[in-house]
């Protein structure tokens, strides 16, 4: 197991306000609050078989973001080969916080923003813990 990069995983559900909830989680953590030490790929690439995704999530520490309980994201990575080191859903987030319900698909508005920034804190942290166990 190659411990220099996480890799967080959201699903890729189209049509679906939580699905892009997690896909901004992921992004912002990626991008915003732990470059360098997490990545992300296309679960698609995952879900087609490509060996360099599955070789990825074979090789390193993963965390999943689903959007619900169908756990798409995680199921994948599974079937993959790999074993998601921690998973999250966004609806379970929704429920402890339920003043912050996404606007839509395409904009998730300023609740599913927030929402999205709390997921990516836990992301992160769950990031910082992996890498101090090298
Ligand atoms: S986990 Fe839920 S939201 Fe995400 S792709 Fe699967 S069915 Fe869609």
């Amino acid at each position: 197991m190659e411990k220099d990069m996480v890799y967080v995983i959201p699903c890729s559900g189209i049509g679906k306000a939580s699905a892009s909830v997690g896909r901004e989680a992921a992004y912002t953590v990626v991008e915003d609050e732990r470059p360098g030490v997490s990545d992300t790929l296309c679960l698609s690439l995952l879900t087609l078989g490509d060996e360099e995704a599955q070789d990825k999530v074979r090789r390193h520490r993963v965390i999943t973001i689903d959007g619900c309980a169908r756990d798409c994201a995680k199921k994948n990575v599974e079937a993959a080969g790999g074993t998601p080191g921690s998973s999250h859903r966004v609806h379970d987030y929704l429920k402890k916080h339920k003043d912050l319900k996404p606007e839509g698909v395409l904009d998730i508005g300023e609740g599913g923003r927030r929402l999205a920034h709390l997921i990516a804190e836990d992301v992160s942290s769950e990031i910082d813990d992996m890498v101090k166990g090298r």
